[in-house]
């Protein structure tokens, strides 16, 4: 699995001190480039934890899925909600499913 930023999308978090992806990774591995648009400093010490694709809030970074998980070319990317995180998954097709995780079932209420 690896992580992609789409620079079109990426707002670069404009007039935050840290990006979210920058603040939210434990690896300290994603950053801002000097045209704020975010990077991943190296894909192989990813653990693909998807922080980061929870965290952007204009959806710009995707979690590329392997054929052991999906078919080859399938991604995944989430919305992040107060009460719910949605959560879709593209295949290689452009077939894109829905799937809804309530905050409060994370919080084991
Ligand atoms: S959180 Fe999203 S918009 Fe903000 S810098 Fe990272 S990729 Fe860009
Ligand atoms: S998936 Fe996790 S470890 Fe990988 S770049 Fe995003 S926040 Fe960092």
């Amino acid at each position: 699995m690896s992580i992609s930023i789409d620079e079109t999308i990426c707002n670069g978090c404009k007039g935050l001190p840290e990006a979210r992806c920058e603040r939210i990774c434990p690896g300290d591995l994603c950053y801002r480039k000097e045209n704020t648009k975010a990077a991943i400093r190296d894909q192989s010490a990813c653990w693909t934890c998807a922080c980061c694709v929870k965290e952007c809030p204009v959806q710009a970074i995707e979690l590329r899925l392997p054929f052991q998980i999906c078919s080859n070319g399938s991604s995944l990317k989430a919305r992040l909600k107060p009460d719910k995180t949605i959560w879709t998954v593209w295949d290689a097709e452009g077939h894109q499913e829905e799937f809804i995780i309530q905050a409060k079932w994370l919080k084991g209420d």
